[in-house]
């Protein structure tokens, strides 16, 4: 950690982050989405359900929720009258409500949804021929302030609920028609529609890490969403003392925003340098437990002209990572008005790209997608915000000031 109180402030900047505690939608009623398989057995002890039959009525719930996508408990069939009437009066079924909906002309998808308290994060859906991309945001905001990254500018922070989280990923199922009908044969269709999900919209998902957790166990688990642990790539800006937890606790696949290869660059495009640095970041991976050739870290690089894009940087990149079973992700940077870089030359890019090549690791070069409706990475920021609001606001709608 650095002793020059300016980049402290750079690392830590006057941001509210607002705190949330339950869970709960209208009425006091609390939310399903987003609880853990044991917070929805204790929630349905607590209105009375029987113990020996706790962990039917939870499998139950669960499938109709997560793997079925109802949000009514009325059509959950398999449960008595009088259950599904008690459930109504003690919960909901609520994922975030869609605002607007942007399709770009390469077919990605933008959605802007509105969670409690009116905020507003962005999630984008990717298609490509193989398997389709879900873009999750973590937190409103972020608290860091990455130079480059649009979300970076924005003041208001607040993490996000687990159910917000996972409710992302229903609410793009919702658009995409994808839940299955009970009873009905899936066929073979081909390949899901939303196959992967990264952790690469709005926020740092390592700052909300157990919100995260949460929601990453639902979408893994088996009798719901489903999706195996290595369709999932969480992405930091180096939180190091959570990453050696998120391979114990998620088991997801794991990237880091690296973007530079010395300490001075690395300290202006993402502060958290100055807290953990370059060196304090790769033992940190070296040591991630779960490595192995299968289980690459991915090493996103943006390419910024004149700034971290020469090949001595290229050739320092491959030396740093060297022994690390690495891909290396490199993400032409996606203008934003106000912005104060550039997108590195398209060959420069591709020089860049041939040093990591002949050292042996894998380089695709990102290609953008959604320009069209600022979809891109880095590029999301939402909407309330633009209108900024007044830290008193924000503390009044958190019920800080009352
Ligand atoms: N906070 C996390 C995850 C969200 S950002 C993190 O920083 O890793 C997802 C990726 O987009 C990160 O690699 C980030 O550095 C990159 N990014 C941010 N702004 C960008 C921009 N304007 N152009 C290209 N990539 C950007
Ligand atoms: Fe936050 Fe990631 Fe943007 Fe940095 S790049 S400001 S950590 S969202």
């Amino acid at each position: 950690m650095t002793d020059n109180p300016k980049a402290q402030t750079a690392v830590m900047p006057d941001i509210l982050t607002v705190p949330r505690k339950r869970p709960e939608g209208p009425d006091g009623k609390v939310n399903i989405v987003g609880l853990t398989r044991a917070a929805l057995r204790t929630e349905l002890a607590r209105i009375g359900t029987p113990e020996k039959q706790l962990k039917m009525r939870v499998n139950q719930v669960w499938q109709w929720v997560y793997q079925w996508g109802k949000r009514d408990f009325s059509v959950m069939t398999n449960l008595s009258k009088a259950f599904r009437a008690e459930l109504a009066a003690h919960f909901v079924i609520e994922v975030p409500e869609v605002v607007s909906k942007q399709v770009s002309s390469d077919g990605t998808r933008k959605y802007l949804v509105k969670i409690a308290g009116g905020h507003e994060v962005e999630v984008v859906y990717i298609p490509e021929a193989s398997r389709g991309t879900l873009c999750i945001s973590s937190q409103v905001g972020c608290t860091l302030t990455c130079t480059f990254c649009h979300t970076g500018t924005q003041k208001l922070v607040r993490n996000l609920t687990a159910g917000e989280i996972i409710g992302q990923v229903m609410v793009a199922r919702d658009d995409l028609d994808e839940w299955p009908e009970p009873g009905v044969a899936t066929g073979e269709s081909g390949p899901r529609l939303l196959s992967n999900i990264v952790l690469m919209g709005m926020g740092e998902p390592l700052y909300n890490f157990d919100n995260v957790r949460d929601a990453m166990k639902i979408a893994m688990d088996g009798e719901g969403i489903s999706l195996s642990r290595r369709r999932i790539t969480l992405s930091t800006s180096g939180v190091v003392p959570e990453i050696a937890k998120t391979a114990e606790e998620i088991g997801c696949l794991l990237a880091v925003s690296f973007h530079a290869t010395t300490d001075a660059v690395r300290d202006v495009l993402v502060p958290i340098n100055r807290r953990w640095n370059i060196q304090t970041l790769l033992d940190a991976l070296r040591d991630y437990p779960k490595l192995s050739n299968s289980e690459r870290i991915t090493f996103e690089y943006v390419m910024l002209k004149g700034v971290n894009d020469s090949i001595e940087d290229a050739r320092r990149l491959v030396k740093l990572i060297k022994g690390i079973p690495a891909k290396i992700n490199l993400i032409p940077f996606n203008e934003w008005p106000g912005s104060a870089y550039e997108r590195s030359d398209w060959a420069q890019i591709e020089k860049f790209a041939d040093v990591i090549y002949h050292a042996g690791y894998a380089s695709p070069i990102r290609r953008p997608r959604g320009e069209d409706i600022m979809a891109a990475c880095g590029q999301l920021k939402s909407a309330t915000e633009r209108a900024r609001k007044s830290r008193r606001q924000i503390e009044a709608e958190a019920g800080l000031n009352s």
